[in-house]
C-alpha cells in the first residue's frame, strides 16, 4: 500500500517547525504543530485500543473545541473514516447516521451520552466516548494515559477519509464519502490557487462538521504549515477584533452581514487582511458591494459542496465579480448539460452544472445506485443550475430543486413539511425558503388546516421544537385555504416564494 495520497502523511509533510501555533486561542494561548502531533498520537492510540480498524468510521457529534479538530486528524492517522454530525442533530436524526453509518465509535457531548448510550446498545455501536465544549471528556481522559507517539496507518488514495451526510437535493440525507485523493486534491489546489503561505493566519470561525470549516479552512491551514485563530463560533465584535493579528477570513455570507453591521468595520481595521472568502450560499451582490466600499477589498466568492469540495473560485488576482462563482478551479471541469435531453450547452445558456475532477466524491455510502444516478457520463450532476459566460466565470442562477439553504446550512423541505402534515389538525403543508438578509433564506410553512381546525403558528412550533433540529424549525408560519398548484397538481412554490418574498425584509 501507498501513503503518498495518504491526507495525514501529507499534512505532516507540510509541517513547519514543530514549536509553530498551528491553534491560536481568542484568549492567546496556543496550541503548537508538536502539540497537535503529540495530542492526535494519544488520540489515535485510544481509537485503535477501542477496536477501530482501517475503514472503520467514527462519528463525531460534539461542539467545536481545539481536541475535537484533532480527533479529526487522529481519525486519519488510525486509517478510519472522520463522520462529522451537526450538533443541531436531535437524537432521532441520530439514530438513523448511526444505524446508517455503523461507526466503531461514537464521540458525543457529555449532556447527550447517557441517551446515545441507549441507543449505541440498541444499534451495536461498541463504544461511546464523550468530549464537551470545554475539551474535556472521556476521550480525553483515556487520551492522557497513551504515549505520544502512533505509527500511522497506510491508506490508499482511494481509501475514506471522512464521511459527511448532505441533505442534498433529494431528501433523507446520504453519506458523501470522500477519499483521501479527494480531499489532498482540494487542499493543495485551494492552498496554491488562494496563496496560502505559512505566514497566514486565518480566523476560523465556522463550525467543523462540514465541509467548508473542516475540509476547506482546516486542510488548507495544514497543507500551508500555517496557523488558524481557533474561534469557538463566529461572533462578529470578536472576528473584528482579531483582525488586525490575522491575514485571512473564511465565512459564509452571514458572517459577511453581520460584520457589515459592525460601525468599526472600516480599512484600517482590516488592513492586514490579504483574503476573505465567501462561500456555502449565494452572496448578495449588494453585500460584495457594500464590504468593499467599506474596507476596499474584495471578498472572493467561491462554489462547492459537500460531495466535491470546492469546484470553482473567484480569481486572487484579477476580477473578483460580484453575482458568479468565478472559474473551474485548476484540474476540475465545470460544464453545462440541459437537464432534459442531457446535451451540452454552450456559454451563456443556463443548464444543470455538472463536475468533473480528483475532488469528485467515491459515491453515497451504502447507496451504489443512487450514485450512478447522480452522475452523467463521469460528471457529477450537483442539482444547481447555472450557466458559464462568455468569460468563463460560472454563475448559479438557483437550485434544481427546492432545497433551501439557511445561515449556510441545507434543509430540504420535504422533510419539514413531513412533519408538519403529521401534525393533527393539518391537511398538507409546503415548506419554502424566503430571502432573508442575515441567513441568506429564511424556512419558511405554509399550511392549510383540516376544516374546523384552530391550529396556530405558535403550536406548530412547539410541536416541532425537539423533532427537527433548530436550523430546520419554520421561522414563520402562514395559513391558507388551497395551496397554489399547476395543472399537473404540483404545488407552486415559485407563487408562494412570490406573494411571501418581503416578509422578513423588516425583520432582517
Ligand atoms: P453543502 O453540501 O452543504 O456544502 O451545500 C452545497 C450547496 O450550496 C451547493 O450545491 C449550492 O447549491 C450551494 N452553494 C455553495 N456555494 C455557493 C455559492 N457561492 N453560491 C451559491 N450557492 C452556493
Amino acid at each position: 500500500m501507498t501513503t503518498t495520497n495518504h491526507l495525514f502523511a501529507a499534512m505532516r509533510g507540510a509541517m513547519p517547525d514543530l514549536a509553530k501555533p498551528l491553534a491560536i486561542h481568542p484568549d492567546g494561548s496556543v496550541a503548537s504543530y508538536g502539540d497537535a502531533l503529540a495530542l492526535s498520537a494519544r488520540l489515535a492510540n485510544v481509537l485503535v485500543a477501542r477496536g477501530v480498524k482501517p475503514g472503520d468510521r467514527v462519528a463525531v457529534q460534539v461542539e467545536k473545541s481545539w481536541p475535537a479538530f484533532v480527533l479529526y486528524l487522529a481519525t486519519l492517522r488510525a486509517g478510519a473514516a472522520y463522520l462529522p454530525l451537526n450538533t443541531a442533530y436531535t437524537l432521532s436524526e441520530l439514530e438513523y447516521f448511526l444505524s446508517d453509518a455503523e461507526p466503531t465509535v461514537a464521540v458525543v457531548r457529555p449532556e447527550t451520552a447517557d441517551a446515545v448510550r441507549a441507543l449505541a446498545t440498541k444499534l451495536n455501536v461498541p463504544h461511546v466516548e464523550t468530549l464537551g465544549a470545554d475539551g474535556k471528556g472521556s476521550i480525553m481522559d483515556a487520551a492522557a494515559g497513551q504515549p505520544d507517539t502512533f505509527d500511522d496507518v497506510p491508506r490508499g488514495p482511494d481509501d475514506l477519509a471522512g464521511i459527511l451526510y448532505t441533505s442534498g437535493t433529494t431528501g433523507r440525507a446520504k453519506g458523501a464519502m470522500l477519499s483521501h485523493a479527494n480531499l489532498l486534491s482540494n487542499a493543495v489546489t485551494l492552498r496554491d490557487y488562494w496563496r496560502f503561505t505559512a505566514d497566514d493566519v486565518l480566523i476560523h470561525a465556522l463550525p467543523i462538521f462540514h465541509t467548508h470549516g473542516l475540509f476547506v479552512a482546516g486542510d488548507i491551514i495544514l497543507m500551508a504549515g500555517a496557523s488558524m485563530i481557533f474561534c469557538p463560533k463566529f461572533d462578529a465584535a470578536e472576528v473584528l477584533r482579531l483582525m488586525p493579528k490575522a491575514t485571512t477570513l473564511m465565512g459564509v455570507p452571514t458572517f459577511y452581514t453581520r460584520l457589515l453591521d459592525q460601525p468599526g468595520l472600516t480599512r484600517e481595521a482590516t488592513a492586514h487582511m490579504r483574503l476573505f472568502v465567501s462561500g456555502s450560499a449565494p452572496l448578495l451582490a449588494e453585500t460584495h458591494r457594500a464590504f468593499e466600499e467599506k474596507t476596499g477589498q474584495a471578498i472572493l466568492e467561491r462554489y462547492g459542496m459537500t460531495e466535491t469540495g470546492m469546484n470553482t473560485s473567484n480569481p486572487y488576482d484579477g476580477a473578483r465579480i460580484a453575482g458568479t462563482v468565478g472559474y473551474p478551479l485548476p484540474g476540475i471541469e465545470v460544464r453545462i448539460a440541459d437537464p432534459a435531453t442531457g446535451a451540452i450547452l454552450g456559454p451563456e445558456e443556463i443548464g444543470s452544472i455538472e463536475v468533473k475532477g480528483p475532488n469528485v466524491f467515491k459515491g453515497y455510502w451504502k447507496l451504489p445506485e443512487k450514485t450512478a444516478s447522480e452522475f452523467h457520463d463521469g460528471y457529477f450532476i450537483t442539482g444547481d443550475l447555472g450557466k458559464i459566460d462568455g468569460r468563463g466565470y460560472v454563475h448559479i442562477v438557483g437550485r434544481g430543486k427546492d432545497l433551501v439553504i439557511t445561515g449556510g446550512f441545507n434543509v430540504y423541505p420535504k422533510e419539514v413539511e413531513g412533519e408538519i402534515d403529521a401534525l393533527p389538525g393539518v391537511l398538507e403543508s409546503a415548506v419554502i425558503g424566503l430571502p432573508h438578509k442575515d441567513f441568506g433564506e429564511a424556512v419558511t410553512a405554509v399550511i392549510v388546516r383540516t376544516p374546523g381546525s384552530a391550529l396556530t403558528e405558535a403550536q406548530v412550533h412547539a410541536a416541532l421544537d425537539g423533532r427537527l433540529a433548530k436550523f430546520k424549525l419554520p421561522k414563520k408560519v402562514f395559513f391558507v385555504d388551497e395551496l397554489p398548484r399547476n395543472t399537473m397538481g404540483k404545488v407552486q412554490k415559485n407563487v408562494l416564494r412570490d406573494t411571501y418574498k418581503d416578509i422578513y425584509r423588516s425583520v432582517a
